[in-house]
């Protein structure tokens, strides 16, 4: 089969042939219709997460149909369309999993960094790390929302937000374009926020109520007229960008990160006790969560803005992801 695969920390895509692998007991072979480029994948690329070993395959937003099942799986069949997320597979056996955490999983297996992914033509993962893709949903759009799309989804509906509550979405990228539109699906008074006027169209169309242009006002301030924020879905991976809106929260108000930075935030304990704030941050889910950001986007018509190319122009394709070139997300198609 062909693939895409990192063959040293820094150094570009190679195009290799490999053998098409066979699932073991408990794991299912996918033939990959789709898989998006996400910019967690320069941990692969740059040889930047702890345990990775080169070379490797990488891809965690991954559509496509079972081709074969091992021996042990159960309720999958050849034709059946899956996808496959960041969470690739968990133990069943430590602490978090017996509570049913599978994403707090100790030995939790990241698809295309603990094993190889979906820049390929088949990848094999373990039962428990797929989702059903309804039909409504495209190979190319459903892939995605396999990674940007339940991280947004299913971090909104683990909030205190209820409907009619106001909701802010600050970025409009990747995560962000999706995090409006399921924050207006969800019932809740949206406000975008992004730095400068260019966004504010496509917010709109995308089901903002309202937007923010962070450069021209004061985030915090234009929070607070509109009443101030229930949750505030951080997307831009900028600390100064969440700083700047935890005084934009309302009474028992949540920032929530979904953006990885690795800069500290600058936050006083005052900021939050009186108002009865918290700042936290949410880790995508996992296949279950996977497949319920699915059938509620089929559901509720959600789609990703995207770009497809063929897997072979791997590099092309992530060069437009990594310099935030892509409007919003990157799809390989093989
Ligand atoms: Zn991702
Ligand atoms: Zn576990």
């Amino acid at each position: 089969m062909k693939a895409m695969q990192i063959q040293e920390a820094g150094g570009d895509f190679q195009a290799v042939e490999l053998p098409i692998p066979e699932p073991g007991l408990n794991e299912v072979r996918v033939a990959v219709e789709a898989c998006g480029i996400c910019h967690s994948d320069a941990f692969v690329k740059e040889g930047l997460w702890p345990e990775l070993e080169l070379p490797r395959v990488p891809g965690h937003e991954v559509a496509g149909r079972v081709d074969a099942v091992g021996d042990a799986v159960v309720g999958y069949e050849p034709g059946d369309r899956v996808g496959v997320g960041w969470h690739g597979g968990h133990c069943f056996h430590c602490e978090a999993c017996r509570d049913g955490d599978f994403i707090a999983c100790e030995n939790a297996t990241v698809c295309g960094i603990s094993y190889d992914g979906g820049y390929a033509e088949y990848l094999v993962a373990p039962q428990e790390a797929l989702a059903r893709i309804p039909d409504a949903l495209d190979a190319a759009d459903a892939a995605p929302l396999l990674c940007a799309g339940i991280t947004t989804y299913n971090a909104l509906r683990n909030t205190g937000a209820q409907p009619g509550d106001l909701v802010a979405v600050e970025g409009v990228g990747g995560l962000g374009h999706l995090g409006i539109q399921y924050a207006r699906r969800m019932g809740f008074h949206v406000v975008a926020l992004s730095r400068g006027p260019d966004k504010e169209e496509l917010a709109r169309e995308l089901g903002a109520h309202d937007y923010i242009d962070t450069r021209a006002q004061n985030p915090a301030e234009a929070l607070q007229a509109l009443g101030g924020a229930r949750v505030i879905l951080e997307t831009a991976p900028s600390a100064e960008a969440a700083t700047a809106v935890v005084d934009g929260l309302g009474r028992s108000g949540e920032l929530v990160l979904v953006g990885a930075s690795q800069e500290p935030m600058q936050v006083s304990a005052m900021q939050l006790i009186m108002a009865r704030r918290s700042i936290s941050g949410w880790p995508s889910g996992d296949a279950s969560d996977s497949q319920d950001t699915l059938d509620f986007s089929a559901l509720a018509d959600i789609t990703p803005r995207i770009e497809t190319y063929p897997l072979e122009e791997a590099n092309e394709a992530y060069e437009r992801m990594i310099t935030n070139a892509a409007r919003f997300r990157v799809v390989l198609e093989p």
